[in-house]
């Protein structure tokens, strides 16, 4: 008998999975596919290995802006995919070699809940096994949503994760996370991108100054988007794919291309777990769970894109070890206040707590404090000035609501404004911080000082 069993092994079931070891719990995890699900295989670091393989070239290519010149600066996509291949199999083999330190039972094989307490495994080698388990943690990720028009015409991230050459012309549907960062990574590489976007921005939920600036950095590095946009068919013609959309103002407009993206977004993925024989319940946007990442049902727990919250690696981590913590005795309830979510666009952006749009839809009055990546040291002797840091306080309490940064190592950056919004910090206490000089922080910094008299390197407008 098992304490808890897990059913997937992505970034939200291993780490449930470890945590639950840690906590002395006896644990089991059933993995269909590969350890590590769509986080290590397909999802979050093999497009960050590409992002990496994008920046490098776009480097190499500029050089001489700083003295160092390579000649014939080229790109070798074989090269690139095993780069990918590489550091997605170390990680792996890492997470495989972590379960097993920690005493987790790993299953291959695909699991079914034929009643609460039970989980049945059908095993690589074609055999069944029962588990008995106290506790059934669900943590079967998220699959890709799909209009039925693009069927036959439209790749996925999927496929274009394990492209060996560079197309052409690169027609990419959705402007969101997913459809950016190909955007990105290709348009480096030499495809000539465009990105079609229903809605009247890219990234919708990001904080919409950071969007709009975005959008013009990527046009300026020759993107073409195009928003308020819907597709409403896509057809082969010869050896192309014709992408017809209709325009805001009604008109019809017509895209070719080599190879289409579709990037609309993902659905949860219930394994082909039989949710209303087990009175689960759930809709369209997942398995229904209180704070404690329970379900309505006694013993099956659910954490990560299959309860579909926050549709992030770090969120389905932070729900696992939720649900683990309950499960063990220790009560608490997952919070999402403070999650970050980053964009690896280049350059990159990411943002934590609210958006301006959401304080003004919440009635929060927020003050606002910006700056510039210009404006600082590191930045200008690197290069990378585009960009800025925007911090968002309470206008009654002070205390920091949101962060959003647009620029060079805007992932490591936000964590500033993480610690910031998770721990209630206003600009008294932020003001008190001293930076390491010269560090991209140091922009963040005057970003906090902002909230206060006012940024030291930076004439502000009082
Ligand atoms: P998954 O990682 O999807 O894992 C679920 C696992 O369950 C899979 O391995 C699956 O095989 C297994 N499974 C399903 N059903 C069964 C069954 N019946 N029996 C046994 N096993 C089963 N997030 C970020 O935070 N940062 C990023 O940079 C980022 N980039 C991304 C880029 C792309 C292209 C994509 C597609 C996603 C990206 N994400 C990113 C999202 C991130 O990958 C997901 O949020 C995360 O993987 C969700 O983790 P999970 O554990 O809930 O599910």
């Amino acid at each position: 008998m098992f304490d808890v069993v897990v059913i997937g092994g992505g970034p939200g079931g291993y780490v449930a999975a470890i945590k639950g070891a840690q906590m002395g719990g006896k644990i089991a995890l059933v993995e269909g596919d590969a350890l590590g699900g769509t986080c290590l295989n397909i999802g979050c670091i093999p497009t960050k290995a590409l992002v990496h393989c994008a920046m490098t070239y776009l480097d190499a290519k500029r050089g001489s802006e700083f003295g160092v010149e390579a000649k014939d600066v080229t790109l070798n996509m074989e090269a690139v995919m095993a780069h990918k291949r590489n550091t997605v199999q170390q990680l792996v083999s890492g997470v495989e070699k972590l379960l097993e330190g920690n005493g987790v039972t790993v299953y291959k094989g695909w699991a079914r809940i034929p009643a609460p307490g039970k989980v049945e495994v059908s095993l690589e080698d074609g055999s069944t096994e029962t588990l008995e388990a106290k506790n059934i943690v669900i943590a079967t990720g998220s699959k890709h949503f799909t209009l039925p028009f693009l069927q036959g015409h439209a790749v996925t991230s999927d496929d274009l994760l394990e492209l060996d050459y560079v197309p052409g012309r690169l027609c990419i549907i959705g402007g969101g996370v997913i459809g950016i960062e190909f955007a990105c990574i290709f348009s480096a590489f030499g495809s000539e991108v465009t990105v079609i976007e229903l809605l009247p921005s890219i990234l919708p939920n990001t904080d919409q100054e950071i969007a709009r600036r975005l959008a013009l950095l990527l046009r300026r590095r020759g993107i073409k988007i195009h928003t308020n946009t819907q597709v409403t068919e896509v057809r082969r013609e010869g050896e192309i794919e014709v992408v017809l959309a209709k325009a805001k103002d009604g008109s019809e407009v017509r895209f070719e291309a080599d190879l289409v993206l579709s990037a609309v977004g993902r659905v949860p993925n219930f394994g082909g777990i039989d949710l209303d024989a087990l009175g689960v319940e759930y809709d369209k946007k997942g398995i229904k769970v209180d704070g404690r990442m329970a379900t309505n049902v006694p013993g099956i727990w659910a954490i990560g894109d299959v309860v579909g919250r926050t549709q992030l690696a770090h969120g389905a981590s932070a729900e696992g070890i939720t649900a683990m913590k309950n499960i063990f005795g220790i009560p608490k309830i997952m919070d999402y206040s403070a999650i970050p979510a980053c964009v690896f666009s280049i350059p990159e952006c990411a943002s934590v707590g609210y958006t301006e749009q959401e304080a003004k839809r919440q009635g929060l009055q927020v003050t606002v404090s910006k700056f510039p990546f210009g404006a600082n040291g590191k930045a200008l002797s690197m290069g990378a000035t585009d960009g800025l840091v925007k911090v968002l306080a309470d206008s009654a309490t002070g205390k920091v609501v949101g962060m959003h940064v647009l620029g060079a190592h805007a992932d490591d950056l936000v964590h500033l404004g993480s610690m910031a919004v998770q721990l209630g910090l206003g600009a008294d206490r932020l003001q008190e911080l001293i930076y390491a000089h010269p560090t991209l922080s140091e922009a963040v910094l005057e970003a906090f000082y902002g909230l206060g008299d006012g940024p030291i390197h930076l004439l502000s407008r009082r």
